[in-house]
């Protein structure tokens, strides 16, 4: 038999042709699923770079924002865990400065690409890797983080079409695929406030994203522990489509060639934080990225670092300025913690 490739397009295309158009969820799942199975998106020559791949000192900052917690805690025994920890850069830095306080957890990565996973691997000799966040043991108290993790999880958009709010799908119209309203009408399920909004309007929700945070508030709430959550996002819920594609730095259409683009969207923070309270967690923040590591004490870690490469200065500088400017990360970008309510109180979520 002849073997032409199939590609992601193709499957999606030929799951439609036999459903009808899919939610928005099931394209975004589906099309991310395969473009972080098959690259490294991560740097100057993929599709977009993170904080801990702008500087050491961000994973650094975090490490001993965990350190600082567990040693109040009374150095409990505990595990670190990262979710979506892309080449595990974030994971190596915050454990080389988690060891500068005696801090030596053993390591569980929550990763479904297998291609990361190698590289996670190899910074982080010793990981064990799990598929999802139920995998993880239940035996210590948890510092999981979690860097642009939830920001790639499939979200699912309402839209206001003339007869009424429905779910947006997404068809195929060869050669595109295009969005649609499509499905039962749902105005019932929306609060009043809502339900007016103007034709064309989207809400979008992240049931998968609220999913994950309650197992973590739950998580926290009976084995202990603390969490740090950072993204670019908002506190909603709001109307807006926030869906996005990124490929070579640059902003692209989301509807075409999924899988080979990096699917998004931002991040509700409000109902990230609200679904781990009322697993029995406490929520901090959100706070601006920039306010938080300026709090952490990056500048202090800057001076640092400059004085040991003085021949550095400029990009570490400039490294700073991108972590925390207001027109780069440091306020559309985002931190959250959570915490067992046994635990100390986080640093750097003061009023
Ligand atoms: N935290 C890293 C990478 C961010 S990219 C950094 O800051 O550089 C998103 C990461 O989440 C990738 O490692 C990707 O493979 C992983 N990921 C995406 N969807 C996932 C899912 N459903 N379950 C587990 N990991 C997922």
């Amino acid at each position: 038999m002849g073997s032409s490739p199939v590609t992601c397009a193709d499957a999606i295309a030929a799951a439609i042709a036999i459903q009808g158009p899919i939610p928005i969820a099931h394209f975004m799942a589906a099309a991310n699923r395969h473009y972080y199975a098959t690259r490294d998106p991560l740097g100057a020559a993929g599709d977009f770079t993170t904080a801990p791949e702008i500087s050491q000192m961000f994973g650094e900052l975090i490490g001993l924002w965990l350190a600082d917690l567990w040693l109040r805690a009374g150095k409990p025994d505990v595990y670190y865990v990262e979710l979506g920890p892309g080449r595990g850069t974030l994971a190596a830095d915050a454990l080389r400065a988690m060891r500068s306080a005696e801090l030596f957890p053993p390591v569980h990565l929550v990763e479904t690409s297998p291609s990361l996973r190698e590289q996670q691997q190899q910074r982080c000799p010793g990981a064990t890797f799990h598929d999802d966040v139920d995998g993880l043991p239940g035996d210590r108290p948890l510092l999981i983080v979690a860097n642009e993790f939830f920001d790639a999880l499939p979200v699912r958009q309402l839209v206001r079409a003339a007869s009424g709010w429905r779910e947006r799908h997404v068809t195929w119209a060869n050669p595109l695929f295009v969005p649609v309203a499509s499905g039962p009408p749902l105005d019932d399920i929306l609060p009043d406030a809502l339900r007016e909004a103007p034709p064309g309007s989207i809400i979008e929700t992240s049931p998968a994203s609220a999913a994950i945070a309650r197992r973590i508030g739950h998580r926290l709430a009976t084995q202990g522990g603390a969490a740090l959550i950072v993204d670019y996002g908002y506190e909603g819920p709001a109307i807006g489509d926030t869906l996005q594609a990124v490929r070579a730095h640059e902003y692209a259409n989301p509807f075409e060639e999924p899988g080979e683009r990096d699917l998004t969207a931002h991040v509700d923070f409000a109902t990230l934080a609200e679904a781990a309270r009322a697993e029995g967690a406490l929520s901090f923040g959100p706070i601006g990225q920039g306010e938080w590591l300026e709090r952490m004490g990056i500048w202090s870690r800057a001076e640092r670092l400059m004085a040991g490469a003085p021949e550095r200065r400029e990009e570490i500088a400039g490294a700073v300025e991108r972590l925390t400017g207001t027109e780069q990360m440091g306020t559309l970008f985002k931190t959250l913690a959570l915490a067992a309510p046994s635990w100390p109180q986080p640093a750097g979520f003061e009023a």
